[in-house]
């Protein structure tokens, strides 16, 4: 080891899914939306003016948080914007974990929270799900630094009704609780309407999955405006101009168009419930999932022997080599074709 590396700071880093680009493969592997952005995305795209990138964006997000304001009717001074919700919550984490005491998330859940933990030194305790994967909320009722959870989870994709939502945040006044709603636009009822009564409560969304802008690179977070403030001081600490002037203004755009926004996530949730039928029929099980994936595991059929299965088919889903996991695939949701292309190679594996 040279000298030098004493110095460094060495970390487990995030895995994140793989982006293979292979023509006609089908990728169901990191719960991307399989439809366009809105229209306006392309009109607003075809508009930009490239003399524009001269200068620097608006440090505050403006825009967009403003047209996040007007679509779920709330202060702008309630939003923070950011480079996907990993930059936001990455910001959370270490703006609002800062106490000795440990941190608690669920101990099957999105793997990037551990990895920030680890990257700020905060302490933290992962509370087990129960036998069918729930997140058990008293389990949060103990003494601690602050909580995160998604809501659906991940990559069990569970809903938490939004009562017992409340609980945890109302049983934990004294701390920041952080409910990352990557995939609630597909599940039920967002916890953003609970932040005028809780000012503990941070929610955290994201423009990757139910707006299909994943690689635009948009989040966002909803809570009252001294949390928001807190936020903001971080990121002025870590680097102003967080976010694109293209990623602002065509946030802004997918924003505007509530009627696509439905009927995207419309489609995509038919799509999941005919998925779901037709899995079980295969010999598949799973937890009920209200997110644009299904964490499926079959009766005989190995996960990992599956997995490869379909690779060779050109046909990717994730696979979790980790206890518990191991015998799940998540796989996303996409179009209906892409549905049937899944299920037909899945009988064939399945039936072996
Ligand atoms: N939270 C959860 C639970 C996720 O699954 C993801 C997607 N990897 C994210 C946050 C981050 O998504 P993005 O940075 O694209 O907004």
């Amino acid at each position: 080891m040279k000298k030098w590396e004493e110095n460094i700071r060495r970390v487990v880093p995030y895995t994140p899914g793989e982006q293979p680009d292979i023509p006609g493969m089908i990728k169901l592997n990191t719960n991307e939306n399989p439809y366009p952005p809105a229209p306006g995305v392309r009109r607003a795209l075809r508009e930009m003016k490239e003399e524009s990138f001269r200068l620097y964006p608006d440090p505050a997000c403006s825009v967009l948080t403003e047209a996040l304001a007007r679509r779920y009717n709330r202060p702008k001074e309630q939003f923070f914007a950011g480079v996907g919700s990993d930059d936001v919550l990455a910001m959370a984490f270490l703006t609002f974990f800062n106490s000795k005491r440990p941190i608690l998330f669920p101990d099957i859940t999105y793997s990037f929270y551990p990895v920030w933990a680890e990257l700020f030194g905060i302490p933290y305790e992962r509370p087990a799900l129960d036998e069918e994967f729930r997140i058990v909320k008293e389990d949060y009722e103990r003494e601690n630094g602050g909580i995160i959870f998604p809501n659906p989870n991940a990559p069990t994709g569970l809903y938490m009704e939004l009562a017992e939502v409340e609980d945890i945040i109302r049983k934990n006044p004294d701390v920041i609780v952080i409910v990352d709603e990557a995939y609630v636009d597909f599940a039920g009822p967002s916890a953003i309407e609970l932040v005028d009564r809780y000012d503990n409560l941070l929610v955290v969304q994201t423009f990757s999955k139910s707006r299909s802008m994943a690689g635009m690179r948009i989040g966002f977070a909803v809570g009252n405006p001294c949390l928001i403030r807190y936020l903001n001081d971080v990121k002025y600490s870590f680097n102003s101009y967080t976010m694109s002037r293209a990623a602002l203004e065509l946030g802004a755009e997918a924003v505007k168009d509530e009627a696509y926004f439905q009927k995207n996530i419309k489609k995509l949730t038919a799509t999941r419930e005919r998925t779901k039928k037709e899995l079980k029929a295969l010999g598949f099980r799973f937890p009920d999932s209200g997110a644009n994936f299904i964490f499926a595991s079959h009766e005989s059929c190995p996960a990992k022997e599956i997995f490869e299965a379909l690779r060779r088919r050109q046909i990717y889903v994730r696979y979790f080599d980790a206890p518990r996991l191991h015998n799940y695939l998540r796989i996303t949701v996409g179009t209906d074709d892409e549905m049937d292309a899944l299920l037909k190679a899945l009988k064939e594996i399945t039936a072996r």
